[in-house]
């Protein structure tokens, strides 16, 4: 048996895709991963807490709420969702192969939608089998509520709006939340910024790096450097959460599609066409300019109605 389309991921772009596809009478498959990319199915929404910049939720909505409607508005018009990964595709001719680690199967038409995942920075005491998941995250929202972190002060590295969002949500939790950024000029958003600045729990270390994270066992302390005097200090401290943007999920693909420096696949603009006729990208992993929610499922309404379309025309 041969799908028409094959929807690779789990976030706004890929429901949105699969309700588009599955409206159109496509019979959409949608693999929506197994922590892949370190991150439960439903995508980056899953870490964080409200969403105040969707329509149709005036009063915001939990992200991982908001992931749970996608996924149900999919599974309503009859969209199939397999709980697997996708590891392997192979684009050389039509109908595409694919393979999770539990079955491969055959498509007519693609839509990748795999998103991106948080990066880390390497900094001594932060790497896995250093005091990485002891203190050391990249996400606040899921980890920052543990006991270890209350009434402590706490990291966050990064000048964009995760960073600003992940502090602003550790106040909760802390005593207080540096937020060490690189550069004299943060990149977040104008309200975020406002909000950070306006918590009395937070102190911005602008043109600052954090150099080293030392503790027994959990982390006891963070040595930070300001980068126009060279000054190093220590400060006593918790955590330190990683805020510092995302790398494109696209590993699986092998190298069959054209991406940029950084990884993202290449669409032609103003589609979401790729390098090979009938695999489309949508959301994150094709966006590195806009990178919301809205953005993401718009382009994966888009990817659905321009892969309805090149079935039309190439049905086998
Ligand atoms: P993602 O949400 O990245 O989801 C893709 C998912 O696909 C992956 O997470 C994984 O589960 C799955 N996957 C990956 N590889 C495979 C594979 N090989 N096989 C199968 N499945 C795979 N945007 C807003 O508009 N408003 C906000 O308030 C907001 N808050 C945010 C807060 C945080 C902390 C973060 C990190 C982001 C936030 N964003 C927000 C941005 C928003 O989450 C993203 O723009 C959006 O989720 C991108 O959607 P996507 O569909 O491209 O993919
Ligand atoms: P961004 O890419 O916007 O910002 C990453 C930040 O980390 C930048 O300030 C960057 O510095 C810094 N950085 C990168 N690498 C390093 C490093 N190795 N060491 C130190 N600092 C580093 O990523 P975000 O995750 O903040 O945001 C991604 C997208 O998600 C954006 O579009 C954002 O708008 C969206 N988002 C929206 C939210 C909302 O609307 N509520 C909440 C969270 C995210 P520099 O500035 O110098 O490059």
């Amino acid at each position: 048996m041969v799908d028409n389309v094959l929807i690779i991921g789990s976030g706004p772009a890929a429901h949105t895709a699969a309700i588009y596809a599955a409206r159109a009478n496509l019979a959409p498959v949608l693999f929506e991963g197994w922590m892949a990319g370190g991150i439960a199915a439903g995508g980056q929404l899953t870490t964080t807490t409200d969403v105040e910049n969707f329509p149709g939720f005036p009063e915001g909505i939990g992200g991982p709420e908001l992931c749970d409607r996608f996924r149900a508005q999919s599974l309503r018009f009859g969209t199939v969702i397999h709980t697997e990964t996708i590891t392997k595709v192979d684009l050389s001719r039509r109908p595409f192969r694919y393979a999770s680690d539990e079955r491969e199967g055959l498509a007519r038409a693609i839509i990748i939608a795999t998103g991106a995942t948080a990066k880390r920075d390497d900094i001594p005491g932060t790497r896995d089998g250093e005091l990485w998941q002891k203190g050391v995250s990249a996400c606040a929202v899921c980890d920052g509520a543990l006991p270890m972190f209350r009434g402590k002060a706490l990291f966050v590295v990064g000048g964009g709006d995760s960073a600003m969002e992940e502090g602003t949500f550790l106040t909760k939790f802390a005593s207080k939340v540096y937020i060490v950024h690189r550069r004299d000029e943060l990149r977040a958003s104008k309200i975020m910024q406002e909000r950070a600045r306006a918590n009395p729990k937070i102190e911005i270390l602008y043109s600052h790096q954090v150099v080293e994270v030392t503790g027994e066992g959990v982390v006891q302390k963070t040595r930070v450097k300001d980068l126009k005097t060279g000054a190093v200090r220590d400060i006593d401290s918790a955590g330190l959460f990683f805020a510092i943007g995302h790398k494109p999920n696209t590993d699986f693909l092998g190298g069959q599609l054209k991406l940029d420096d950084q990884g993202y696949v290449l669409t032609t603009p103003g589609t979401t066409e790729t390098s090979v006729p009938g695999v489309f990208a949508a959301g994150d992993v094709q966006d590195k300019k806009y990178r919301q929610a809205i953005t993401a499922a718009g382009s994966g309404c888009a990817a659905a109605l321009e892969a309805e379309h090149f079935l039309s025309a190439h049905p086998e």
